[in-house]
Protein backbone atom coordinates (compact mmCIF):
# COMPACT_ATOMS: atom_id res chain seq x y z
CA UNK A 1 0.00 0.00 0.00
CA UNK A 2 1.08 3.18 -1.03
CA UNK A 3 1.75 6.00 1.50
CA UNK A 4 -1.62 7.75 0.14
CA UNK A 5 -3.39 5.27 0.71
CA UNK A 6 -2.11 4.97 4.48
CA UNK A 7 -5.42 5.79 6.58
CA UNK A 8 -4.27 8.68 9.39
CA UNK A 9 -6.24 9.95 12.83
CA UNK A 10 -4.29 12.32 15.19
CA UNK A 11 -5.54 12.48 18.59
CA UNK A 12 -9.06 14.29 18.34
CA UNK A 13 -9.94 12.12 15.98
CA UNK A 14 -9.62 8.95 17.40
CA UNK A 15 -11.88 6.05 17.40
CA UNK A 16 -13.75 5.97 20.38
CA UNK A 17 -12.97 3.84 22.77
CA UNK A 18 -15.49 0.64 22.59
CA UNK A 19 -17.55 0.88 25.85
CA UNK A 20 -19.80 -2.16 27.57
CA UNK A 21 -22.05 0.91 28.77
CA UNK A 22 -25.51 1.02 27.82
CA UNK A 23 -26.04 4.21 26.31
CA UNK A 24 -28.64 5.52 28.97
CA UNK A 25 -25.72 5.63 31.18
CA UNK A 26 -23.72 7.51 28.95
CA UNK A 27 -26.62 10.46 29.10
CA UNK A 28 -25.47 13.17 27.74
CA UNK A 29 -24.30 15.42 30.42
CA UNK A 30 -27.28 18.11 29.09
CA UNK A 31 -29.72 16.29 29.38
CA UNK A 32 -28.61 15.02 33.05
CA UNK A 33 -27.72 18.29 34.40
CA UNK A 34 -30.54 20.30 32.83
CA UNK A 35 -33.40 19.05 35.93
CA UNK A 36 -33.82 22.28 37.07
CA UNK A 37 -30.70 22.35 39.48
CA UNK A 38 -28.64 23.56 36.91
CA UNK A 39 -28.38 27.25 35.88
CA UNK A 40 -26.85 29.00 33.05
CA UNK A 41 -24.75 31.93 34.41
CA UNK A 42 -21.63 33.28 32.70
CA UNK A 43 -18.80 34.06 35.08
CA UNK A 44 -19.73 37.62 35.94
CA UNK A 45 -23.40 36.55 36.94
CA UNK A 46 -22.03 33.65 39.15
CA UNK A 47 -20.16 36.92 41.32
CA UNK A 48 -22.88 38.61 41.55
CA UNK A 49 -24.96 35.41 42.96
CA UNK A 50 -22.06 34.57 44.87
CA UNK A 51 -21.74 38.68 46.52
CA UNK A 52 -25.81 38.03 47.00
CA UNK A 53 -25.43 35.33 48.70
CA UNK A 54 -22.90 36.38 51.31
CA UNK A 55 -24.47 39.97 52.07
CA UNK A 56 -28.66 38.32 52.48
CA UNK A 57 -28.51 37.64 55.86
CA UNK A 58 -28.50 33.76 56.94
CA UNK A 59 -32.33 34.18 58.31
CA UNK A 60 -33.47 34.84 54.90
CA UNK A 61 -31.64 31.56 53.22
CA UNK A 62 -32.76 29.68 56.40
CA UNK A 63 -35.95 28.37 54.51
CA UNK A 64 -33.98 27.42 51.54
CA UNK A 65 -31.38 25.78 53.54
CA UNK A 66 -33.79 23.13 54.58
CA UNK A 67 -34.22 22.04 51.60
CA UNK A 68 -30.38 21.32 50.65
CA UNK A 69 -27.85 18.74 51.96
CA UNK A 70 -25.40 19.84 54.72
CA UNK A 71 -21.96 18.60 55.03
CA UNK A 72 -22.48 18.12 58.67
CA UNK A 73 -23.84 14.60 59.28
CA UNK A 74 -24.14 11.64 61.79
CA UNK A 75 -23.77 8.43 61.57
CA UNK A 76 -26.78 6.20 61.67
CA UNK A 77 -26.33 2.49 62.00
CA UNK A 78 -24.47 1.56 58.38
CA UNK A 79 -25.42 4.23 56.99
CA UNK A 80 -24.47 7.99 56.85
CA UNK A 81 -26.65 10.82 56.90
CA UNK A 82 -26.48 14.21 57.15
CA UNK A 83 -28.14 16.59 60.22
CA UNK A 84 -30.80 17.01 57.71
CA UNK A 85 -31.55 13.00 56.63
CA UNK A 86 -30.53 14.20 53.59
CA UNK A 87 -27.56 12.65 51.40
CA UNK A 88 -24.62 14.63 51.53
CA UNK A 89 -23.81 15.66 47.82
CA UNK A 90 -20.42 15.07 46.53
CA UNK A 91 -19.14 16.12 43.01
CA UNK A 92 -15.97 14.09 41.61
CA UNK A 93 -13.71 15.72 39.16
CA UNK A 94 -11.94 12.82 36.79
CA UNK A 95 -13.38 9.87 36.06
CA UNK A 96 -10.00 8.37 35.81
CA UNK A 97 -8.80 5.62 37.91
CA UNK A 98 -8.86 7.81 41.54
CA UNK A 99 -11.89 9.85 40.90
CA UNK A 100 -14.15 6.56 40.45
CA UNK A 101 -12.31 4.69 43.11
CA UNK A 102 -13.19 7.57 45.23
CA UNK A 103 -17.13 6.86 43.89
CA UNK A 104 -16.61 3.39 44.90
CA UNK A 105 -15.14 3.48 48.03
CA UNK A 106 -17.31 6.26 49.32
CA UNK A 107 -20.11 3.82 48.79
CA UNK A 108 -18.45 1.51 49.77
CA UNK A 109 -17.64 2.49 53.67
CA UNK A 110 -20.82 4.49 53.58
CA UNK A 111 -23.41 1.89 52.66
CA UNK A 112 -24.57 3.90 49.56
CA UNK A 113 -25.34 7.09 51.40
CA UNK A 114 -23.61 9.61 49.30
CA UNK A 115 -25.22 11.24 46.33
CA UNK A 116 -22.12 11.46 43.76
CA UNK A 117 -22.04 13.72 40.54
CA UNK A 118 -19.02 12.70 38.34
CA UNK A 119 -17.97 15.39 36.03
CA UNK A 120 -15.63 14.24 33.24
CA UNK A 121 -13.99 16.24 30.45
CA UNK A 122 -13.42 13.04 27.82
CA UNK A 123 -15.87 11.08 25.87
CA UNK A 124 -14.77 8.14 28.18
CA UNK A 125 -14.43 6.52 31.30
CA UNK A 126 -10.90 5.61 32.98
CA UNK A 127 -8.69 8.84 31.83
CA UNK A 128 -5.12 7.90 31.14
CA UNK A 129 -6.67 4.40 30.29
CA UNK A 130 -8.09 4.09 27.24
CA UNK A 131 -8.21 1.34 24.54
CA UNK A 132 -9.67 1.36 20.97
CA UNK A 133 -10.72 -1.80 18.71
CA UNK A 134 -8.51 -2.40 15.91
CA UNK A 135 -9.51 -5.16 13.86
CA UNK A 136 -11.15 -6.73 16.40
CA UNK A 137 -8.05 -6.20 18.99
CA UNK A 138 -8.64 -4.60 21.99
CA UNK A 139 -5.48 -2.36 21.91
CA UNK A 140 -4.47 0.11 25.29
CA UNK A 141 -3.57 3.43 24.28
CA UNK A 142 -2.61 4.45 27.87
CA UNK A 143 -2.09 2.27 31.05
CA UNK A 144 -1.84 -1.48 29.51
CA UNK A 145 -0.85 -3.55 32.38
CA UNK A 146 -0.87 -3.90 36.29
CA UNK A 147 0.82 -6.26 38.87
CA UNK A 148 -0.66 -8.93 41.30
CA UNK A 149 1.10 -6.47 44.43
CA UNK A 150 -1.58 -4.06 42.88
CA UNK A 151 -4.40 -5.13 45.37
CA UNK A 152 -7.11 -2.68 44.81
CA UNK A 153 -7.41 -3.76 40.95
CA UNK A 154 -6.95 -7.34 41.83
CA UNK A 155 -9.53 -6.66 43.80
CA UNK A 156 -12.12 -4.75 41.20
CA UNK A 157 -11.11 -7.87 38.72
CA UNK A 158 -12.22 -10.62 41.40
CA UNK A 159 -14.82 -8.25 42.14
CA UNK A 160 -16.32 -7.69 38.79
CA UNK A 161 -15.64 -11.02 37.20
CA UNK A 162 -13.59 -9.51 34.70
CA UNK A 163 -11.04 -12.17 32.47
CA UNK A 164 -7.45 -11.05 32.58
CA UNK A 165 -4.68 -12.40 30.07
CA UNK A 166 -1.58 -11.87 31.76
CA UNK A 167 1.06 -9.86 29.38
CA UNK A 168 4.37 -10.99 27.93
CA UNK A 169 4.05 -14.64 29.54
CA UNK A 170 5.21 -16.45 26.34
CA UNK A 171 7.54 -18.46 26.32
CA UNK A 172 8.45 -17.68 22.52
CA UNK A 173 9.12 -14.42 22.52
CA UNK A 174 11.69 -12.49 24.11
CA UNK A 175 12.95 -9.18 23.87
CA UNK A 176 15.81 -6.93 22.83
CA UNK A 177 17.41 -3.71 23.70
CA UNK A 178 18.26 -1.36 20.81
CA UNK A 179 20.70 0.79 21.35
CA UNK A 180 19.77 3.49 18.04
CA UNK A 181 22.47 1.56 15.80
CA UNK A 182 22.45 -2.13 16.82
CA UNK A 183 20.97 -4.08 19.61
CA UNK A 184 22.71 -4.12 22.65
CA UNK A 185 21.42 -7.23 24.12
CA UNK A 186 18.49 -9.60 22.61
CA UNK A 187 16.46 -12.48 24.42
CA UNK A 188 15.42 -14.94 22.17
CA UNK A 189 12.52 -16.36 24.75
CA UNK A 190 12.16 -17.06 27.96
CA UNK A 191 13.02 -20.96 28.49
CA UNK A 192 15.12 -22.45 30.68
CA UNK A 193 18.41 -22.16 28.77
CA UNK A 194 17.70 -18.18 27.83
CA UNK A 195 16.87 -18.05 31.68
CA UNK A 196 20.39 -18.91 32.41
CA UNK A 197 21.81 -16.88 29.83
CA UNK A 198 20.19 -14.04 30.87
CA UNK A 199 21.37 -14.79 34.80
CA UNK A 200 24.66 -15.15 33.16
CA UNK A 201 25.03 -11.87 31.06
CA UNK A 202 23.30 -9.43 33.95
CA UNK A 203 25.06 -11.36 36.54
CA UNK A 204 23.20 -13.29 39.53
CA UNK A 205 24.61 -10.89 42.15
CA UNK A 206 23.21 -8.12 40.43
CA UNK A 207 19.99 -9.63 40.02
CA UNK A 208 19.79 -10.69 43.29
CA UNK A 209 20.73 -7.06 45.01
CA UNK A 210 18.09 -5.59 42.87
CA UNK A 211 15.13 -7.63 43.51
CA UNK A 212 16.00 -7.53 47.52
CA UNK A 213 15.77 -4.40 47.16
CA UNK A 214 12.62 -4.09 44.96
CA UNK A 215 10.64 -6.49 47.34
CA UNK A 216 11.88 -4.30 50.41
CA UNK A 217 10.38 -1.03 48.55
CA UNK A 218 7.01 -2.70 48.12
CA UNK A 219 6.40 -3.96 51.09
CA UNK A 220 7.20 -1.18 52.88
CA UNK A 221 4.84 0.48 50.24
CA UNK A 222 2.06 -2.00 50.77
CA UNK A 223 2.41 -1.81 54.77
CA UNK A 224 2.54 2.03 55.14
CA UNK A 225 -0.13 3.03 52.82
CA UNK A 226 -2.32 0.11 52.96
CA UNK A 227 -2.15 -1.20 56.16
CA UNK A 228 -1.15 0.58 59.00
CA UNK A 229 -2.53 4.02 59.56
CA UNK A 230 -5.15 4.17 56.37
CA UNK A 231 -6.19 6.81 55.59
CA UNK A 232 -3.43 9.28 56.10
CA UNK A 233 -4.41 12.36 55.81
CA UNK A 234 -0.78 13.68 53.80
CA UNK A 235 1.85 11.15 52.21
CA UNK A 236 4.22 12.32 55.05
CA UNK A 237 2.74 10.70 57.99
CA UNK A 238 4.85 7.84 56.55
CA UNK A 239 8.39 8.82 55.97
CA UNK A 240 9.85 5.80 55.33
CA UNK A 241 9.87 6.14 51.71
CA UNK A 242 11.08 9.70 51.22
CA UNK A 243 14.86 8.56 50.99
CA UNK A 244 14.32 6.95 47.95
CA UNK A 245 12.71 10.04 46.43
CA UNK A 246 15.57 11.72 47.41
CA UNK A 247 18.23 9.49 44.98
CA UNK A 248 18.14 8.98 41.58
CA UNK A 249 18.10 5.42 40.20
CA UNK A 250 21.53 5.48 38.94
CA UNK A 251 22.87 6.11 42.76
CA UNK A 252 20.90 3.31 44.22
CA UNK A 253 21.90 1.11 41.54
CA UNK A 254 25.59 2.67 42.20
CA UNK A 255 25.20 1.85 45.81
CA UNK A 256 23.86 -1.47 45.63
CA UNK A 257 27.06 -2.15 43.45
CA UNK A 258 24.81 -3.52 40.63
CA UNK A 259 26.31 -4.11 36.96
CA UNK A 260 26.65 -1.88 34.23
CA UNK A 261 24.77 -4.51 31.95
CA UNK A 262 22.08 -4.77 34.11
CA UNK A 263 21.53 -0.95 35.05
CA UNK A 264 21.61 -0.43 31.42
CA UNK A 265 18.31 -2.93 31.35
CA UNK A 266 16.88 -1.68 34.30
CA UNK A 267 16.89 1.59 32.42
CA UNK A 268 15.11 0.21 29.22
CA UNK A 269 12.32 -0.91 31.84
CA UNK A 270 12.21 2.87 33.37
CA UNK A 271 12.11 4.20 29.90
CA UNK A 272 9.22 2.35 28.60
CA UNK A 273 7.36 2.78 32.18
CA UNK A 274 7.99 6.44 32.99
CA UNK A 275 10.20 7.43 29.43
CA UNK A 276 12.81 8.85 31.55
CA UNK A 277 16.52 7.92 32.02
CA UNK A 278 17.81 6.37 35.70
CA UNK A 279 19.89 9.70 35.89
CA UNK A 280 16.86 11.21 35.72
CA UNK A 281 14.25 9.30 37.74
CA UNK A 282 14.38 8.85 41.61
CA UNK A 283 14.67 5.25 43.03
CA UNK A 284 11.18 4.30 43.77
CA UNK A 285 10.14 4.83 40.18
CA UNK A 286 13.00 2.80 39.04
CA UNK A 287 12.20 0.03 41.46
CA UNK A 288 8.92 0.41 40.58
CA UNK A 289 8.98 -0.24 37.11
CA UNK A 290 11.05 -3.29 38.19
CA UNK A 291 8.03 -4.73 39.90
CA UNK A 292 6.25 -7.08 36.71
CA UNK A 293 5.62 -10.12 38.75
CA UNK A 294 2.39 -10.96 37.20
CA UNK A 295 2.14 -8.28 35.07
CA UNK A 296 -1.40 -8.54 33.37
CA UNK A 297 -4.38 -6.84 31.79
CA UNK A 298 -8.07 -6.84 31.54
CA UNK A 299 -9.68 -8.43 27.83
CA UNK A 300 -11.38 -5.62 26.78
CA UNK A 301 -9.59 -3.13 28.30
CA UNK A 302 -8.08 -1.84 31.67
CA UNK A 303 -10.91 0.70 31.83
CA UNK A 304 -13.59 -1.44 32.30
CA UNK A 305 -12.55 -1.58 36.05
CA UNK A 306 -13.02 1.97 36.19
CA UNK A 307 -16.55 1.66 34.34
CA UNK A 308 -17.35 -0.96 37.15
CA UNK A 309 -16.66 1.62 39.89
CA UNK A 310 -18.59 3.94 38.59
CA UNK A 311 -21.75 1.78 37.99
CA UNK A 312 -21.63 0.31 41.37
CA UNK A 313 -21.39 3.87 42.63
CA UNK A 314 -25.04 4.76 41.26
CA UNK A 315 -23.30 8.06 40.39
CA UNK A 316 -24.79 10.62 38.05
CA UNK A 317 -22.05 10.44 34.94
CA UNK A 318 -21.87 14.34 33.14
CA UNK A 319 -19.02 12.94 30.35
CA UNK A 320 -17.99 15.12 27.84
CA UNK A 321 -18.29 17.84 30.50
CA UNK A 322 -15.15 20.24 31.93
CA UNK A 323 -15.62 21.54 35.05
CA UNK A 324 -14.50 25.02 34.67
CA UNK A 325 -14.58 26.67 38.40
CA UNK A 326 -14.94 25.98 41.95
CA UNK A 327 -16.17 28.59 44.18
CA UNK A 328 -16.86 28.14 47.98
CA UNK A 329 -20.15 29.07 49.26
CA UNK A 330 -20.28 30.12 53.30
CA UNK A 331 -24.14 30.46 54.73
CA UNK A 332 -22.57 30.83 58.39
CA UNK A 333 -22.94 27.72 59.54
CA UNK A 334 -22.84 25.38 56.59
CA UNK A 335 -20.23 25.52 54.18
CA UNK A 336 -19.82 23.88 49.85
CA UNK A 337 -18.83 24.35 46.65
CA UNK A 338 -20.38 25.79 43.97
CA UNK A 339 -19.25 23.97 40.56
CA UNK A 340 -19.18 25.74 37.68
CA UNK A 341 -18.73 23.82 34.10
CA UNK A 342 -19.79 23.53 30.51
CA UNK A 343 -20.52 20.57 27.77
CA UNK A 344 -18.55 20.35 25.10
CA UNK A 345 -21.48 20.54 23.03
CA UNK A 346 -22.34 23.75 24.55
CA UNK A 347 -19.34 25.09 25.20
CA UNK A 348 -20.46 28.84 25.79
CA UNK A 349 -22.91 27.41 28.26
CA UNK A 350 -21.67 27.44 31.69
CA UNK A 351 -24.12 25.99 34.41
CA UNK A 352 -23.58 25.87 37.54
CA UNK A 353 -24.25 23.27 40.84
CA UNK A 354 -23.96 23.19 44.42
CA UNK A 355 -22.14 20.34 46.36
CA UNK A 356 -21.21 19.82 49.79
CA UNK A 357 -17.66 18.65 49.01
CA UNK A 358 -15.62 18.28 45.96
CA UNK A 359 -12.75 15.61 45.29
CA UNK A 360 -10.59 16.71 42.25
CA UNK A 361 -9.43 13.59 40.84
CA UNK A 362 -7.17 14.67 38.00
CA UNK A 363 -4.15 16.39 37.46
CA UNK A 364 -4.28 19.88 39.15
CA UNK A 365 -2.26 21.97 36.34
CA UNK A 366 -3.66 19.99 33.75
CA UNK A 367 -7.27 20.30 34.72
CA UNK A 368 -7.41 23.59 33.91
CA UNK A 369 -9.78 24.67 36.85
CA UNK A 370 -10.31 28.17 38.15
CA UNK A 371 -10.25 27.22 42.25
CA UNK A 372 -10.76 30.73 44.27
CA UNK A 373 -10.08 29.00 47.40
CA UNK A 374 -6.55 29.82 48.79
CA UNK A 375 -4.46 26.39 48.57
CA UNK A 376 -1.84 24.96 50.51
CA UNK A 377 1.65 26.57 49.37
CA UNK A 378 3.08 22.97 49.23
CA UNK A 379 0.88 22.01 46.80
CA UNK A 380 1.25 25.43 44.66
CA UNK A 381 5.31 25.24 45.26
CA UNK A 382 5.29 21.61 43.54
CA UNK A 383 3.61 21.57 40.80
CA UNK A 384 5.03 18.38 38.83
CA UNK A 385 5.72 18.73 34.81
CA UNK A 386 4.39 15.73 33.18
CA UNK A 387 6.40 14.12 30.32
CA UNK A 388 4.40 14.75 26.31
CA UNK A 389 4.43 10.91 25.22
CA UNK A 390 3.57 9.89 21.90
CA UNK A 391 1.66 6.79 20.98
CA UNK A 392 1.77 5.24 18.00
CA UNK A 393 -0.05 3.00 16.95
CA UNK A 394 0.30 0.65 13.56
CA UNK A 395 -1.13 -1.77 11.34
CA UNK A 396 0.97 -3.30 8.95
CA UNK A 397 1.22 -6.50 6.79
CA UNK A 398 4.97 -6.85 7.45
CA UNK A 399 7.28 -8.27 10.48
CA UNK A 400 10.20 -6.42 11.84
CA UNK A 401 12.84 -8.56 10.06
CA UNK A 402 11.29 -6.57 6.52
CA UNK A 403 12.42 -2.93 6.76
CA UNK A 404 16.01 -1.81 7.12
CA UNK A 405 15.87 -0.07 9.86
CA UNK A 406 16.86 -2.64 12.48
CA UNK A 407 19.77 -3.42 9.85
CA UNK A 408 20.06 -7.13 10.95
CA UNK A 409 20.26 -10.47 10.06
CA UNK A 410 19.32 -11.83 13.56
CA UNK A 411 15.37 -12.45 14.15
CA UNK A 412 14.06 -8.94 14.99
CA UNK A 413 12.22 -9.19 18.75
CA UNK A 414 9.09 -8.32 19.08
CA UNK A 415 9.34 -6.47 22.13
CA UNK A 416 12.03 -3.21 21.70
CA UNK A 417 13.26 -1.27 24.63
CA UNK A 418 15.96 1.23 24.16
CA UNK A 419 19.30 2.71 25.68
CA UNK A 420 19.22 6.75 25.96
CA UNK A 421 21.07 6.82 22.87
CA UNK A 422 18.23 5.55 21.03
CA UNK A 423 16.12 8.77 20.24
CA UNK A 424 13.50 7.58 17.57
CA UNK A 425 11.35 5.77 20.35
CA UNK A 426 11.47 4.66 23.47
CA UNK A 427 9.68 1.40 23.05
CA UNK A 428 8.49 -0.65 20.18
CA UNK A 429 6.26 -3.60 21.28
CA UNK A 430 4.32 -6.04 18.20
CA UNK A 431 1.03 -6.54 20.11
CA UNK A 432 -1.26 -9.35 17.80
CA UNK A 433 -0.43 -10.53 14.83
CA UNK A 434 -3.80 -12.25 13.12
CA UNK A 435 -2.63 -15.10 11.07
CA UNK A 436 -5.84 -14.86 8.56
CA UNK A 437 -5.20 -11.30 7.47
CA UNK A 438 -1.83 -11.38 7.95
CA UNK A 439 -1.79 -8.00 9.38
CA UNK A 440 0.95 -7.23 12.84
CA UNK A 441 -0.12 -4.45 15.13
CA UNK A 442 2.74 -2.34 16.83
CA UNK A 443 2.57 0.01 19.57
CA UNK A 444 5.42 2.58 19.73
CA UNK A 445 6.15 4.70 22.65
CA UNK A 446 8.39 8.11 21.65
CA UNK A 447 9.62 11.78 22.92
CA UNK A 448 8.70 13.34 19.71
CA UNK A 449 6.15 12.21 16.82
CA UNK A 450 6.69 9.53 15.01
CA UNK A 451 8.53 10.69 11.61
CA UNK A 452 6.91 8.98 8.52
CA UNK A 453 10.28 8.17 7.08
CA UNK A 454 11.15 6.03 10.63
CA UNK A 455 7.80 4.14 9.96
CA UNK A 456 8.66 3.51 6.45
CA UNK A 457 12.20 2.34 7.16
CA UNK A 458 10.85 0.13 9.71
CA UNK A 459 7.87 -1.39 8.50
CA UNK A 460 7.91 -0.38 4.73
CA UNK A 461 4.29 0.16 4.23
CA UNK A 462 1.68 0.11 6.52
CA UNK A 463 -2.15 0.22 6.30
CA UNK A 464 -3.51 2.24 9.38
CA UNK A 465 -1.52 4.58 11.90
CA UNK A 466 -3.12 5.63 14.70
CA UNK A 467 -1.52 8.46 16.83
CA UNK A 468 -2.27 9.59 20.61
CA UNK A 469 -0.40 12.30 22.44
CA UNK A 470 -0.38 12.13 26.24
CA UNK A 471 0.89 14.12 29.47
CA UNK A 472 1.54 10.87 30.84
CA UNK A 473 2.66 11.21 34.22
CA UNK A 474 5.24 13.44 36.01
CA UNK A 475 9.03 13.85 35.90
CA UNK A 476 9.44 11.80 38.82
CA UNK A 477 12.51 13.84 39.95
CA UNK A 478 14.21 13.33 43.05
CA UNK A 479 13.95 15.73 45.30
CA UNK A 480 17.00 17.63 46.29
CA UNK A 481 17.39 16.45 50.29
CA UNK A 482 14.84 14.72 53.03
CA UNK A 483 14.03 18.19 54.13
CA UNK A 484 12.55 19.22 50.58
CA UNK A 485 10.63 15.84 50.20
CA UNK A 486 8.63 16.12 53.84
CA UNK A 487 8.03 19.70 52.76
CA UNK A 488 6.32 18.17 49.40
CA UNK A 489 4.81 15.26 50.85
CA UNK A 490 3.32 17.49 53.60
CA UNK A 491 0.58 18.64 51.52
CA UNK A 492 -2.88 17.75 52.87
CA UNK A 493 -5.19 15.52 50.63
CA UNK A 494 -7.99 17.90 52.30
CA UNK A 495 -6.59 21.14 49.90
CA UNK A 496 -9.04 23.25 51.49
CA UNK A 497 -11.86 23.06 53.71
CA UNK A 498 -14.46 19.76 52.38
CA UNK A 499 -12.21 20.20 48.74
CA UNK A 500 -9.97 16.78 48.35
CA UNK A 501 -7.29 16.36 45.93
CA UNK A 502 -6.41 12.83 44.78
CA UNK A 503 -3.40 12.81 42.62
CA UNK A 504 -0.67 14.13 45.44
CA UNK A 505 0.46 10.52 45.06
CA UNK A 506 1.77 10.89 41.19
CA UNK A 507 4.73 12.74 41.75
CA UNK A 508 5.53 10.09 44.49
CA UNK A 509 4.59 7.16 41.78
CA UNK A 510 2.23 7.33 39.24
CA UNK A 511 0.53 4.61 38.28
CA UNK A 512 -3.34 2.96 37.94
CA UNK A 513 -3.14 1.25 40.96
CA UNK A 514 -1.73 4.57 43.30
CA UNK A 515 -4.31 6.67 41.74
CA UNK A 516 -6.85 3.87 42.98
CA UNK A 517 -5.31 3.87 46.09
CA UNK A 518 -5.55 8.04 46.62
CA UNK A 519 -9.15 7.76 45.67
CA UNK A 520 -10.13 5.33 48.29
CA UNK A 521 -8.15 7.32 50.44
CA UNK A 522 -10.10 10.66 50.16
CA UNK A 523 -13.07 8.34 50.46
CA UNK A 524 -12.33 6.95 53.72
CA UNK A 525 -10.82 10.45 54.65
CA UNK A 526 -14.48 11.52 54.05
CA UNK A 527 -16.48 8.66 55.48
CA UNK A 528 -14.10 8.57 58.72
CA UNK A 529 -15.16 12.35 59.03
CA UNK A 530 -19.01 11.55 58.70
CA UNK A 531 -19.03 8.98 61.44
CA UNK A 532 -18.04 5.56 59.55
CA UNK A 533 -16.70 3.47 62.07
CA UNK A 534 -12.54 3.17 61.93
CA UNK A 535 -12.62 -0.51 61.33
CA UNK A 536 -14.44 -0.68 57.99
CA UNK A 537 -12.20 1.94 56.43
CA UNK A 538 -10.27 -0.49 54.57
CA UNK A 539 -8.85 -1.25 51.19
CA UNK A 540 -7.70 -4.38 49.75
C1 LIG B 1 0.81 5.91 27.67
C2 LIG B 1 0.67 5.61 29.14
C3 LIG B 1 1.01 4.35 29.61
C4 LIG B 1 0.85 4.06 30.95
N1 LIG B 1 1.11 2.79 31.36
C5 LIG B 1 0.73 2.42 32.60
C6 LIG B 1 0.73 1.05 32.96
O1 LIG B 1 1.06 0.17 32.15
N2 LIG B 1 0.32 0.72 34.21
C7 LIG B 1 -0.10 1.67 35.11
O2 LIG B 1 -0.50 1.31 36.23
N3 LIG B 1 -0.10 2.99 34.79
C8 LIG B 1 0.28 3.38 33.56
N4 LIG B 1 0.21 4.69 33.20
C9 LIG B 1 -0.09 5.70 34.23
C10 LIG B 1 -1.59 5.69 34.56
O3 LIG B 1 -2.32 5.82 33.38
C11 LIG B 1 -1.93 6.86 35.48
O4 LIG B 1 -1.07 6.89 36.59
C12 LIG B 1 -3.35 6.73 36.03
O5 LIG B 1 -4.23 6.24 35.05
C13 LIG B 1 -3.80 8.08 36.53
O6 LIG B 1 -5.17 8.01 36.90
P1 LIG B 1 -5.89 9.32 37.48
O7 LIG B 1 -7.29 8.96 37.72
O8 LIG B 1 -5.11 9.84 38.62
O9 LIG B 1 -5.75 10.40 36.34
P2 LIG B 1 -6.40 10.38 34.89
O10 LIG B 1 -6.49 9.01 34.38
O11 LIG B 1 -5.64 11.38 34.10
O12 LIG B 1 -7.88 10.90 35.14
C14 LIG B 1 -8.17 12.26 35.32
C15 LIG B 1 -9.43 12.55 34.55
O13 LIG B 1 -9.85 13.87 34.85
C16 LIG B 1 -10.40 14.44 33.69
N5 LIG B 1 -10.34 15.90 33.84
C17 LIG B 1 -9.25 16.68 33.90
N6 LIG B 1 -9.60 17.96 34.08
C18 LIG B 1 -10.95 17.99 34.12
C19 LIG B 1 -11.89 19.04 34.27
N7 LIG B 1 -11.52 20.32 34.41
N8 LIG B 1 -13.20 18.72 34.26
C20 LIG B 1 -13.61 17.43 34.12
N9 LIG B 1 -12.75 16.41 33.97
C21 LIG B 1 -11.43 16.69 33.98
C22 LIG B 1 -9.51 13.92 32.57
O14 LIG B 1 -10.18 13.97 31.33
C23 LIG B 1 -9.24 12.50 33.04
O15 LIG B 1 -10.14 11.58 32.49
C24 LIG B 1 0.37 5.03 31.86
C25 LIG B 1 0.05 6.31 31.39
C26 LIG B 1 0.18 6.60 30.04
C27 LIG B 1 -0.22 7.95 29.54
Amino acid sequence: MSQQDTESTYDNNLPLPTSSLTSSYLDMPCQKCGNGNGKQLNQSLLRVWLLAAVLIPTAVLSHFLVYRSQPSSKFDGDIITSSFDTPIKIAIIGAGSGGTSAAYYLQKYSNSSYEITIFERSEWIGGRSMSVDIHGVEVELGASIFVDANKILMNAVEEFDLEVESFGGDDDTGFGIWDGKKFAYILKDFGFYSKLKFLYHFGLSSIRKVEKKRSQIVNTFLNDYYKTGFPYECLCNKNSLTEVTSITGSQLLEDLEVSLEYQQFIESLTRVNYAQNIDQIHALGTMVTMSTDGAKSVVGGNRQIFEKWVESSKATLHLSTTVDIIDKLDYGFSSGYNITYHSSLHPDVLKTLEFDRVIIAAPLNQSQILINVDLPPQLVDNVPEYVTLYVTIVSSPNSLKTGKYFNTTLDVPQSILTTKSCSDFTSLNQINHDPETGEYIYKLFSLKPLEETILNEIFVTYSMRIDKVWLSYPYLKPLVDLNEAHFSYSVPFEIHDELWYCNLMESFISTMETSALSGANVAALIAARDGARPETLVVP
